[in-house]
């Protein structure tokens, strides 16, 4: 006997039909004598229209009722769920955040877990009962319900899983697992029968969204088993694992894209000390994240600023900035929201030269010009034009030895 926890997204509980098929998943495990709780996303599509009516109803809104807002489309799914496992004859209940709880901070929008009680939900485990958790939901400081950010069902899983010392983690979602880069884009992306949680992490923040980037830390840090796959075919999905558990070495594993960038260049901005804190400091204030940063050659004690934000934060960090306008002092604010961020990833980097001049020299082949670049130890991103994506993962894809054979 073992305690696992399923985690179902948006297309595996898109309609009736395929929450009966999640449902008849989690009734084989309860068949098979193990304790299962289960993590529900909203149906597909149904969190998209909410978010779109809030900013229909107020473009600047309260980050506390957008998440009122956004957080219903999973109490509906989990609901349903516990009715289709009922019917299968399954004995299930629904567990919204503010029921289990799952306590979060108070950063509405892109809340964190800080604990999970459970006490109650155990002993209901052990009596057979399944537990159906709301996903991306939790309860914050003062009673207000908070969300985790999108994709946040999949944190949700792994907290919980974490918390009920599961024996792992597994993702239902509409591809087959973890793969080189997005399938949906890159027709010969590969599957991956394994990923280092590392890489992984650094896929997610680099944008492959398969998994929430926060619930790859999370299972990094305790260790949870969680293994990616399809909840429309029996087929074997991800794992992610330790490094140690890779047999085969890739210099370069994996490559993400995030079209959820957008770029701002401060003009003329005086090159004095302290002007960076003085422009991102008030970013960081507002919880605007910044991300890749380059500054421009300085002509006559003037310069160039460009970095970017979130495209959801765009409009926010235009408004900070041109608030510090006179503070800061320079001549223009120049926005572009068509830009994409493309990382190659790899762990094998840490021993390897060379992989950033093949991005470069490869994105060269095709004229696609590079407006900023960042490095960690183990990926290279670059930033450019939104209109070549397709081309660049798929030349990138290439050049690095990608290609699924045939
Ligand atoms: P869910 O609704 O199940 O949470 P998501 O849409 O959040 O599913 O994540 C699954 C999607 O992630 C896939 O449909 C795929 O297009 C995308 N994706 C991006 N990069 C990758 C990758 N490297 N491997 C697999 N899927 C990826
Ligand atoms: N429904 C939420 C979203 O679309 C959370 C999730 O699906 O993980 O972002
Ligand atoms: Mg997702």
């Amino acid at each position: 006997m073992a305690r696992i926890v399923q985690k179902f997204g948006g297309t595996s509980v898109a309609d009736i039909e395929r929450i009966r098929n999640a449902a008849a998943r989690v009734k084989h495990q309860i068949d098979a004598g193990n304790e299962v709780a289960v993590v529900v996303s909203a149906m597909a599509g149904v969190t998209n229209q909410l978010v779109e009516w809030t900013s229909r109803a107020n473009r600047l809104h309260d980050a506390r009722e957008y998440d009122v807002v956004v957080a219903s489309g999973e109490q509906v799914t989990a609901g349903l769920m516990a009715l289709t496992l009922q019917a299968l004859g399954v004995e299930a209940r629904s567990w919204l955040g503010w029921q289990i709880p799952i306590h979060t901070d108070g950063v509405h929008g892109k809340a964190r877990i800080e604990a999970i009680e459970t006490g109650e939900m155990v002993k209901r485990l052990a009596s057979g009962q399944v537990a159906v958790v709301a996903g991306f939901q939790g309860l914050g400081p003062g009673g207000r319900i908070t969300t985790l950010g999108r994709g946040g069902s999949d944190t949700s899983a792994v907290a919980l899983a974490a918390a009920l010392k599961a024996e792992r983690c597994d993702i239902f979602t509409d591809v087959d697992g973890v793969y080189t880069t997005d399938p949906r884009i890159v027709a010969k992306a590969r599957k991956l029968n394994k990923i280092t949680y590392e890489e992984m992490l650094e896929m997610a923040s680099q944008g492959a969204k398969v998994l929430q980037t926060r619930s790859v830390e999370m299972a990094m840090n305790h260790r949870v088993r969680v293994q990616v796959l399809s909840s429309f075919a029996d087929l074997p999905g991800t794992l992610v694992v330790d490094e140690d558990e890779i047999v085969e070495q890739r210099i370069v594993s994996g490559i993400a894209y995030s079209r959820d960038e957008a770029k701002i260049t401060v003009q003329r901005v005086a090159d004095r000390p302290g002007v960076a804190a003085a422009i991102f400091g008030p970013l960081a204030e507002n919880a605007i994240n910044v991300d890749m940063i380059v500054q421009n050659i300085s002509e006559d004690g003037h310069t160039d600023m460009t970095f970017t934000v979130g495209q959801s934060d765009l409009d926010r960090a235009l408004a900070v900035l041109e608030k510090c306008r006179t503070q800061l002092g320079f001549g223009a604010l120049k926005p572009d929201p068509d830009v994409v961020k493309i990382s190659v990833i790899g762990v094998g980097m840490r021993s390897h030269a060379g992989v950033a001049q093949q991005m470069f020299q490869t994105l060269a082949e095709r004229g696609i010009n590079i407006q900023v670049i960042s490095t960690s130890e183990i990926k290279v991103s670059v930033l450019i034009a939104a209109e070549y994506t397709e081309l660049a993962l798929r030349a990138l894809h290439t050049a690095y030895g990608l290609d699924a054979p045939g």
